[in-house]
């Protein structure tokens, strides 16, 4: 391609919302085989809610939600936020905290009342040596619906089960669809449970779903991906997609997500919406495909 050629694609870019940070990410996405896609906060809108809390026997649910909404208030996580927002609706006071730890991709714990509360994920409990089978049908109910379900401990003991809803962006179905029109394959790569993540996936038509990785292991599926598949275009918008938007071919921001995913990439998505990937794709087909 030529420097004119780049700049007027460049431009053009600018023109729809696509801010290409590095000019070589024009002439690269032409070439992508695979988009792989983080979920939350890229294909969902990351403003999560809580809709289930189960409590065990001999746990009330009004003190268990205190006590998880306390912990909560000290995570940024999205899933924090929405424990904490459940607890002011329901006009529950949040208690003082202690000794705050947060296990990233795992979960949060800290001491309230004089008792250890952990929340996170089935495998953050099975680490802390608990058993999370007697709420295995919930959670299977939970993640077939499309909600992330998590675990709360309190006092070392299994307390409850809780989910989270995360809705899908209104523009999310149309961009698969354009990816497929152009030829891509798409791909989930989640930190989230893979029965949520699977149903999530089912319903936008997604091709390939890698659930359950820490930050580490997104880097890991995007350099399988690469192998298996050739050029491959990542897209996220946490801290968490930071090493996997440099692994890819192409890396592209979602422009609404946190700055460390958008100094990792090569691609700024300004309107916050999955539709600027396949027109990003589509202009380098059209700007650097033309020239050769
Ligand atoms: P992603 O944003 O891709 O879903 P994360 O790596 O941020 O993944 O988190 C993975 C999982 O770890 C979450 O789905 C959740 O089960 C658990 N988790 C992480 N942070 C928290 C938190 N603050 N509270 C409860 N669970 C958490
Ligand atoms: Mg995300």
């Amino acid at each position: 391609a030529t420097p004119t050629s780049i700049m007027v694609g460049t431009g053009r870019g600018a023109e729809l919302g696509v801010l290409f940070r590095k000019g070589e990410a024009l002439q690269l996405l032409k070439d992508a085989k695979v988009v792989a896609v983080d979920k939350t906060g890229t294909l969902t809108e990351g403003k999560p809610a809580l809709t289930d809390l189960e409590v065990a026997d001999g746990f009330e649910r009004a003190a268990v939600l205190a006590s998880i909404a306390a912990v909560e208030s000290r995570s940024e996580h999205p899933i924090a936020r929405a424990i904490v927002q459940a607890a002011e609706q329901e006009g529950i006071a949040v208690p003082p905290l202690e000794q705050f730890a947060s296990v990233t991709g795992m979960g949060v714990g800290a001491n309230v009342n004089g008792l250890r509360v952990e929340v996170g994920a089935d495998r953050y409990m099975r680490e802390l040596g608990l058993d999370v089978s007697p709420f295995a049908a919930t959670a299977e109910r939970l993640g077939n619906e499309g909600k992330s379900p998590m675990y709360a401990a309190i006092g070392g003991r299994l307390a409850a089960i809780v989910a989270v809803a995360d809705p899908i962006k209104p523009t999310t179905a149309a961009a698969i669809a354009a990816l497929h029109q152009l030829g891509l394959k798409v791909a989930m790569i989640t930190g989230d449970n893979e029965r949520t993540a699977k149903a999530i996936a089912a319903r936008l038509g997604i091709d390939e779903v890698v659930a359950e990785v820490l930050p580490e292991g997104k880097v890991v599926a995007v350099r399988r991906l690469k192998a298996e598949h050739g050029h491959v275009a990542f897209v996220g918008d946490g801290i968490n997609d930071a090493p996997a938007l440099a692994e890819a071919d192409v890396g592209l921001a979602i422009g609404t997500g946190t700055d460390i995913a958008m100094e990792a990439a090569d691609v700024v998505l300004m309107s916050g919406s999955l539709l600027g990937v396949p027109n990003a794709i589509a202009l380098s087909q059209a700007t650097i495909g033309n020239i050769r």
